[in-house]
């Protein structure tokens, strides 16, 4: 292939690219599958890597950029983007159609409706059919140069077919789903989670790497073009931009007179929990071009839009039976049973009630009707009762005094909200413990889940996590979905966990207020588990890092006689309880990392473990005594307080340079 070969095959491979990108993520209508798709985009980088010089800034596979930014460029706005007035209510809905229909002396005017989404307002600029400038919408005068982010996502295109200088605007979100995805990865990873997909939206497109971005995955609707001389109307130039490229709402109605915008304004209200993503209200504006312009615009707003906001997302549902779940340590947590209602984009049928005083304080009884809100958390939380709809049939709840799963007693030591249930062969605490013991960043037993240790405890085969090494291929084979190769799968991988390091043995065991970091301190200092068994407080407290509680805990655990018997029974069954006699060098022996943020090339698990590997301590807290802090992205308030401590703060490119070094 030569040159101008290579330069007509890279063209028409873009345009392929592009219209399936057009046809998959603006329209949801793909027409070739997945590996047609990549196998295009794959002909098309191996022609760049050829030619590099052909390569040019809006090819598709050009989405995420090199180099992160230092910081956002200003990027002033050829037109101010306005904000629109609030319609709060029917009233002043029906006063902005009097204000229209008198400015532009009608009787009836024409409008399009269009959902209003609680996502971030951006604006983006073509030259000549090309993505030049995409920003956001700051003060409505001056914005960021956020162009290498909006690139990221896949339903903006990059390229137009027509080479038209235009500008659009749209509103970039993040779906339900992930941003439920996103909270959840971000909990795993010891992040602070996002209050609500808007912010995680925003957060998102604030990124000065845009591979972070390009992990989210934003979408957008654009709502609003600079027009052409040929359309008359909004609506037009929205199906004009659609033909363009663009992902255009739709939902998006023309409605004729105020009438059909209120019954729009009510299917909408009712139906919002359907959707997707998050809207908070209705945009209405003037369908014709022309009487848009007649009508103008004040100092901050346009007279011919308005926005129609909707109350939080609640719901009023009825309190069927308030249960109460056992938890792994025995902690006892009051659950609402509710009368399922959909709210936010998912049917809710339980919301945590947290604990007895929150019962109380909140006058929750059973039978209650109860307002319900999700705002943008997974789990829903009972705002309030309404008080108004009690007959007197309502019944109070009580916490119960034995264990609704093992009938054992139950304790709440004073000064704490939370009560237990002190039984440890209590079936509830046995599969937590086995799903602690059988978790990743423990004995990693992938074949054991929730619903098979549920089954192995119910049936009685497995009364703690040593029985695990006892168990029989023909014993799992009885149990419900279970065929001699799954079976044999369970038994393999329960064999492979035996020579797991002991610190993660320690971990598995699921001792109060001893996470995955302190076993690893612990176990620096114990090369053998039996060494533990009359363990006193002040021992442990001298270990840097492990706190009085913390050390209580520990004693209290190896005190009892059962769990002592628990670690012989391990080691009889060949796991092993000792520190590995030849240890590997131990570069980082006695140095503390506490990570923050998000790493790229690995996970937090991974490197801790390199780590902990290496003979070093990871940590989740700051404090002197920390050696490094790695500042990932978006660093938590871990970072401000190394700073203030004075302690060393090192990227993830430099702390892999100290674990290639060592
Ligand atoms: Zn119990």
């Amino acid at each position: 292939m030569d040159k101008k070969q290579a330069k007509q095959e890279i063209d028409k491979l873009s345009k392929k690219i592009n219209h399936h990108d057009y046809l998959y993520y603006a329209l949801d209508k793909p027409e070739i599958a997945d590996a047609q798709y990549d196998k295009l985009f794959r002909q098309l980088k191996d022609i760049e890597k050829e030619f590099p010089e052909l390569l040019s800034p809006d090819s598709p596979t050009q989405r995420v950029g090199g180099q992160p930014l230092k910081s956002f460029k200003t990027y002033t706005h050829k037109k101010p983007l306005l904000s629109l007035d609030n319609a709060m209510n029917e009233e002043e809905l029906l006063d902005f159609d009097r204000r229209v229909r008198e400015g532009l002396d009608k009787a009836k005017i024409e409008y399009v409706c269009e959902l209003k989404m609680d996502g971030l307002a951006v604006a983006l600029v073509y030259e000549k059919g090309q993505l030049k400038i995409g920003s956001t919408r700051g003060d409505g005068v001056n914005g960021e140069d956020i162009t290498q982010n909006l690139k990221t996502i896949r339903s903006i295109p990059l390229k137009l077919d027509k080479e038209v200088n235009l500008e659009v605007r749209g509103e970039v979100y993040l779906p339900y789903d992930d941003f439920i995805k996103l909270n959840e990865e971000r909990e795993a990873e010891d992040e602070p989670k996002f209050a609500n997909p808007r912010n995680a939206a925003a957060g998102s497109l604030r990124q000065l790497d845009s591979k972070i971005t390009a992990k989210r995955p934003l979408d957008i609707y654009v709502y609003y073009a600079e027009t052409h001389p040929k359309l008359k109307t909004h609506f037009e130039t929205l199906e004009h931009i659609k033909k363009l490229g663009f992902k255009t709402n739709p939902n998006t109605k023309v409605c004729h007179g105020i009438e059909e915008v209120k019954k729009y304004i009510k299917h909408w209200e009712t139906n919002r929990e359907k959707l997707k993503y998050e809207i908070d209200g209705i945009v209405v504006k003037v369908n014709n071009l022309a009487d848009q312009e007649k009508l103008g615009k004040t100092a901050r707003a346009p007279r011919w839009a308005a926005a129609f906001k909707y109350p939080p997302m609640q719901a009023v549902t009825v309190i069927q039976d308030i249960k109460v779940q056992v938890g792994r340590t025995g902690a006892i947590t009051p659950v609402a049973h509710l009368k399922p209602v959909h709210l936010a984009g998912v049917t809710v049928k339980r919301a945590t009630l947290h604990n007895e005083d929150e019962v109380k304080r909140k006058g929750i009884k059973v039978g209650d009707h109860v307002i319900v809100q999700r705002a943008g958390e997974v789990i829903p939380e009972v705002v309030k009762v309404v008080k108004d709809k009690r007959t007197g049939h309502e019944k109070e709840f009580h916490m119960p005094k034995k264990c609704p799963v093992c009938g054992g007693e139950l304790y709440r030591p004073e000064g704490e909200a939370i009560t237990r249930c002190i039984n440890a062969r209590c079936s509830a605490q046995v599969i937590g413990r086995i799903l602690q013991f059988c978790g990743r960043e423990a004995m990693d037993i992938e074949h054991i889940g929730p619903a098979l240790a549920e089954q192995l405890v119910e049936k009685k085969i497995v009364k703690d996590v040593a029985d695990l090494y006892s168990l029989d291929k023909k014993d799992i084979q009885k149990l419900e979905r279970f065929a001699e190769k799954s079976a044999q799968n369970v038994i393999d991988s329960v064999r492979g966990s035996k020579d797991k390091a002991h610190d993660r043995v320690l971990f598995g065991l699921g001792i109060r207020m001893v996470g995955r970091n302190v076993a690893s301190l612990i176990a620096q200092h114990f090369d053998n588990l039996e060494d533990l068994f009359d363990i006193k407080t002040d021992k442990l407290t001298h270990i840097v890092g492990i706190g009085p509680k913390v050390a209580q805990s520990v004693e209290h655990f190896f005190a009892q006689k059962d769990n002592q018997q628990l670690v012989e029974r391990l080691k009889k069954a060949g796991v092993n309880i000792k520190a590995a006699k030849a240890k590997g060098p131990q570069p980082l022996k006695g140095k503390t990392f506490v990570f923050t943020g998000g790493l790229e090339k690995i996970t937090r698990p991974e490197a801790e473990e390199l780590v902990r590997q290496l003979g070093g301590h990871p940590s989740s807290s700051v404090s002197k005594q920390t050696d490094y802090v790695v500042a990932g992205s978006e660093p938590g308030s871990k970072l401000e307080k190394a700073r203030k401590l004075g302690v060393k703060i090192i990227s993830e490119a430099q702390f892999r340079k100290i674990l290639r070094s060592t």
